[in-house]
């Protein structure tokens, strides 16, 4: 297991943003008591993200039904109900923040009977009908690889369909649940890409968690199997002042991260975001992405 890497180093130590455009999205958001991943997260990105245009919402409520080992989302067997109002706030308080990129992420809902299929994709939906040219991620879980669940959010048309492997195969089960897999993951992608092929897909992978340098390339050829289109590389942080979550086993050097990022491009990817703070949803990728809608229209 990860030996402890304690003290931050230099590039990691960051103000978090604060500002008027920061306070008036804020309380958008919180006004109708929405959660965003950005705040619960407290991301060093959200005063960029935030300031120019795009935002991560997490929508499902914020209790999972899972413990992943390095995440800070709460955890309970059966959490409250999703909020039947919550595509409708969401798809307004987007039009009031005038967002052009949105990521949707959400906990998981292994206590529902279509594990919140169906609610992630009338709030995909709504946001659409509201916000037409607004173009929306949806950051999936695995629906435990069930097709038809899958299908039921895919057919709601996110411009971008997106689902974390989080980390390399060998450290699959010691920091991700239990009903989480590597080839689970692998196959949610694969689906998803064989079922709407221009949407394109996208996953998200965490350093310093004791992966070795052969461990990743073999996450990458992976991944590139499976028809994934974008790449992010992040470091792991454990949450702060948790003392039950992960070690953080090394912190990764900005010029590994580049160095990793150039190997990952050579594996095909269309875009691969790579840096200490990237993050799954993170804005030059957005933007990226946004771009790229542009001219190749699902
Ligand atoms: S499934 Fe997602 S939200 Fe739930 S604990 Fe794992 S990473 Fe966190």
């Amino acid at each position: 297991m990860p030996r402890a890497a304690e003290r931050l180093p230099p590039w990691l130590k960051v103000k978090l943003p604060t500002g008027p455009v920061v306070a008036r999205l804020k309380d958008a958001s919180r006004s109708r008591g929405l959660s965003t991943v950005c705040e619960e997260a407290r991301c060093p990105n959200l005063g960029e993200c935030w300031g120019g245009g795009t935002a991560t919402f997490m929508v499902m409520g914020d209790t999972c039904t899972r413990g992943c080992r390095f995440c800070s989302v709460g955890t309970a067997l059966k959490p409250p109900a999703p909020d039947a109002e919550e595509p409708a706030k969401l798809a307004q308080t987007l039009k009031e923040m005038a967002v052009d990129y949105v990521v949707l992420t959400t906990v998981c809902r292994d206590d529902l009977p279509d594990q919140g299929a169906g609610h992630l994709a009338a709030c995909i939906r709504e946001i659409k009908k509201i916000n037409p040219g607004m173009k929306l991620e949806m950051l999936l879980q695995d629906f435990r690889a069930d097709k038809a669940l899958l299908e039921t959010v895919l057919d709601a048309g996110p411009d971008v369909v997106a689902h974390n492997v989080e980390c390399v195969e060998r450290l699959t089960s010691s920091v991700r649940d239990a009903k989480a897999g590597y080839r689970q993951s692998l196959d949610v992608l694969a689906h998803a890409k064989k079922y709407r092929p221009k949407a394109p897909t996208k996953t998200s992978l965490m350093l310093g968690l004791g992966e070795t340098e052969g461990e990743l390339i073999q996450a990458f050829n992976d991944i590139r199997a499976v028809g994934v289109d974008i790449l992010t590389l992040g470091q792991y942080l454990r949450p702060s002042g948790s003392r039950h979550h992960l070690m953080v086993d090394k912190f990764i050097h900005p010029d590994d991260f580049k160095r990793f990022g150039e190997i990952a491009k050579r594996h095909g990817f269309l875009y691969v975001a790579s840096g200490p703070f990237v993050r799954s949803s993170y804005r030059a990728a957005e933007l990226f992405m946004k771009g790229h809608l542009e001219n190749h229209a699902p």
